[in-house]
């Protein structure tokens, strides 16, 4: 590949800076794979070059130049066009090049040229050797990703590396670092440069000094523990994934309906662990209970014990004095441990109702414009190499508080991390806005704090013994805040109450009994369920919140507090008769066990076949099991499949159809346009349809037409608010709506006109 194949954009040398300032959507700059799955990008500048660049001259210049082959460049692989640019400019002083809409770098160090190029995400997927019927099947193998029509773009980035790899001498691996990274970086680099190794780029953070620093102290090799980890964990799922898919299609295909069922290998744990919750609330009864409260001098001191007996409250009947008693303690409480990803996302889940899957997706953005440091890490540790003080001093400017942040060592989790810190911020800082700044302000408050003083408090506890029975006590208890230390930077539910000291014998003026009644489990919020999954160790820091996403995205859950839906029951239910191997969380969790220990293993190959084989085994048992019992399963899965369809039936139906009065008005869904519509149940008969908004997914609302009275519909969409709207043509209200709208653009378009003649 010749050196006039670089196609500079116009003016050759882009002002880098300028670009990394540039405001992104969260769509453009990141991926939250399942694994194996590329999400589309579109590139910063990717208008631009489409401008300067045509195709054909593109062409037409490589096929001219084709016949130098000079390897003279050192290629650096990313997994972001986003970290692409970053490192660029980091390392350098880089002229930015574009291929298709593709761009990568170009800069000199140290007399070597460098290039810099990126992925977008996976480039390759596994995929089943074609010519396999029915299951289970095992025969896999890597493709481009490019060749499965949702993610065709990735085709441009495969492309342009395969052209840098033949004129590159070395090669460094620069993909994030965890297994998903080394999966990416290992494939682009057998694959497409058709190379065995490579050095490796390690770093936790896209800003210039570590990336600098990462460059000079380069890794000799790829980590082959997270290669291979991350290979194995692509297999197994996949093994699982299709097979069981097939075993339940064809169960439920016994049973003469069709449904298209999936479960995996993480997920059937989890959604039993839901189901359990929900049977736990199911049978919850609920039972009475009595809370005894004695008032003093308008103070309210309570019995500690909740009393479940009711004949054991006559005793307090005839309580009239007490001796009190006043104890006081100072405490003081260490600021919060620093944030690995679970904790984060539990936190902006409690503070700002983020989902998990959100907040990695937020978290992910803000890494890679290099204002926090990588989030996938089980780490709650601040290492003293990422020069803590220097990021406390920068960040002074935006948060005064950092001033105080005085603590020499910081308070430190338990858990640790053998790729990455905690979550930090860089101290580079850029204006932000929404969930964004939300979540940025959190993480930095955060790492503040953990360099905080301890916030003190003075406790008080009032104890009154009754008299007449000293086994009756009662308590209160007051709180004081001394010193606010960290509770200044960052949030803390500290609540200030006052009661009085009190010793001695004192009246007691009232006894009052509270009528209480026991309450059922709580559901599992999306946050919860994240922590709950970690401690049961199942999926990883990267995956349990896509884990859940997938439960919702199949039917098998609901609500915002989550709740299993019908067919979710079903599904557990039947395959806790049938095959209760595919929930056994302790399956899941022997094989998460297993793939770590891939990172230490002498011979990771061996370990990563020796996993793959039993997995294989443990999925022809299922499959034994699964043609054996059909039928039986079948049937099971209908029942819940039934009772989905008519629930959701009940959901989308709005009214009696007024035209063939007959049928009622459904809102349907149509596949082919992926529109929905609202047509009557009466079909064919009826006929009678109406149109929906486009791009929305829509619902029955609870509230109705104010002006024809017909149910209202919610259209909900992505990232905007839901907005309600009456489907009914003749209706007043629409009628006006449609004027106006017509009004509007009538005036747009003579505006245009107006302005185009002006301009002529
Ligand atoms: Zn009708
Ligand atoms: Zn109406």
């Amino acid at each position: 590949m010749a050196v006039n194949e670089f196609i500079p954009i116009t003016d050759a040398k882009i002002a880098t800076e300028k670009e990394v300032k540039k405001k992104l959507s969260i769509e453009e700059l990141t991926t939250i794979e399942s694994p194996g799955k590329p999400v589309p990008l579109s590139l910063p500048a990717k208008k631009q070059i489409k401008k300067t660049v045509s195709k054909g001259k593109t062409k037409k210049e490589t096929s001219s130049a084709e016949t130098i082959t000079e390897k003279d460049s050192i290629l650096i692989i990313t997994e972001k066009p986003q970290a692409a640019l970053k490192i660029a400019s980091a390392l350098g002083n880089p002229i930015k090049y574009s291929d298709d809409g593709v761009s990568f770098y170009e800069l000199s160090r140290d007399g070597e040229k460098i290039i810099v190029a990126s992925a977008v995400g996976h480039l390759f997927n596994l995929t089943y050797v074609k010519g396999q019927k029915g299951w289970p099947i095992f025969d896999v193998v890597w493709e481009p990703s490019y060749e499965h029509k949702s993610a065709a773009f990735t085709k441009k980035y495969y492309n342009v590396l395969k052209q840098l790899a033949k004129r590159a001498k070395e090669f460094i691996i620069a993909t994030d670092y965890d297994t998903e990274g080394e999966v990416i970086g290992w494939n682009v680099l057998r694959f497409i440069c058709k190379q065995k190794n490579a050095k490796r780029m390690k770093y936790s953070t896209l800003t210039k000094l570590e990336l600098e620093k990462s460059f000079d102290n380069l890794m000799p090799e790829l980590d082959w523990g997270n290669a291979r980890a991350g290979e194995t964990r692509h297999y197994i799922d996949w093994f699982y994934g299709i097979n069981l898919s097939r075993a339940l299609m064809s169960a439920i295909k016994t049973s003469g309906s069709f449904k298209i069922l999936s479960i995996g290998r993480v997920q059937g744990p989890t959604l039993k662990i839901i189901v359990d919750k929900e049977r736990e609330i199911e049978n919850f009864k609920s039972e009475p209970y009595w809370q005894v409260l004695a008032m003093h001098d308008g103070f309210e001191f309570r019995h500690p014990e909740d009393i479940f007996d009711k004949s054991l409250l006559s005793q307090f009947k005839d309580i009239k004095e007490a001796d009190a008693e006043t104890k006081k303690t100072e405490e003081s409480l260490s600021p919060p441990v620093p944030f690995d990803l679970t904790t984060l996302q539990r936190e902006a889940y409690r503070f700002h109702k983020l989902n998990p899957s959100e907040t990695l997706k937020i978290a992910q953005k803000l890494y890679l414009e290099g204002l926090i440091s990588y989030p996938r890490t089980s780490s709650q540790k601040i290492p003293k190499e990422i020069e803590p003080k220097k990021i406390l001093k920068a960040l002074e400017k935006v948060f005064p508080e950092a001033k105080e942040a005085s603590r020499s060592k910081p308070i430190e989790g338990e858990k640790s991390d053998p790729a990455h810190p905690s979550i930090y911020p860089t101290g580079d800082y850029q204006d932000l806005s929404g969930t964004e700044e939300k979540l940025y302000n959190l993480i930095a408050k955060r790492f503040i704090s953990a360099f905080s003083k301890d916030a003190i408090t003075a406790n008080k506890r009032v104890t009154l013994t009754a008299a007449t029975d000293k086994k009756l006590k009662f308590k209160a208890s007051g709180l004081k805040i001394l010193e606010k230390g960290w509770t200044k930077v960052y949030p803390a539910a500290l609540e200030e109450s006052d009661i009085p000291d009190i010793n001695g014998k004192v009246k007691i003026d009232e006894i009052k009994i509270l009528d209480k009644e026991t309450q059922p489990p709580k559901r599992y919020t999306p946050a919860s369920l994240v922590t709950i999954l970690e401690k049961k160790n199942l999926g990883t820091k990267a995956t349990r919140s896509s884990i859940i996403d997938t439960l919702f995205d199949r039917g098998y859950l609901d609500g915002k507090s989550i709740k299993a839906t019908p067919l979710g029951l079903k599904l557990i239910e039947a395959l806790e008769k049938h095959s209760p191997i595919i929930i056994d969380e302790n399956l899941t969790r022997q094989l998460e066990e297993e793939m770590e220990q891939v990172h230490e293993d002498k011979d990771k190959e061996k370990k990563e076949n020796e996993i793959i084989e039993k997995v294989k085994k443990v999925i022809i048992d299922i499959s034994k099991e699964f043609k054996e019992k059909e039928k039986e399963i079948g049937q099971d899965l209908l029942k819940g499949v039934e009772v989905q369809r008519k629930e959701q039936n009940e959901a989308n139906t709005l009214l009696p159809c007024p035209t063939c009065k007959k049928g009622n008005l459904r809102i349907m869904f149509n596949r082919a346009s992926r529109r929905y519509f609202v047509a009557c149940s009466a079909y064919p008969d009826c006929k009678q349809t109406y149109t929906l908004p486009p791009n929305a997914l829509m619902k029955k609302s609870e509230n109705f037409c104010e002006s024809c009275k017909y149910p209202k519909l919610l259209a909900i969409r992505k990232a905007k608010r839901p907005w309600e709207l009456c489907f009914n043509p003749e209706c007043e209200i629409v009628k006006k709506q449609r004027a106006e709208w017509e009004a509007k653009k009538a005036n747009w378009q003579a505006n245009k006109e107006d302005k185009e003649k002006s301009e002529n």
